[in-house]
């Protein structure tokens, strides 16, 4: 879950994992630390019909998850970081 300064003032002011409460590192709005961010709208043919979802989790979270998946995930290695 994410906190801004305010609606004009788009500065990060808080990340706090959904799965466990825990507040992410921030500096100048910045986040210091890994986060699984999600951000999905669901489709027509879903149950949750046009609903977005918003989420963050902590490194921690984020891997308990995964451990859980029948199929891993596609892991890439990626050479630079936008
Ligand atoms: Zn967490």
């Amino acid at each position: 879950m994410r906190k801004y300064e305010s609606e004009s003032n788009g500065q990060l002011v808080q990340v706090i994992c959904n799965q466990c409460k825990k507040e992410l590192k921030l500096e100048n709005g910045y986040l210091k630390e890994g986060c699984f961010s999600a951000d999905f709208v669901f489709g027509y043919f879903s149950d949750r019909d046009a609903l977005r979802h918003r989420f963050d989790l902590c490194e921690d979270c984020y891997n308990k998850l995964i451990a859980g998946f029948q199929v891993p995930v596609e892991e890439i290695s990626e050479n630079e970081l936008l």
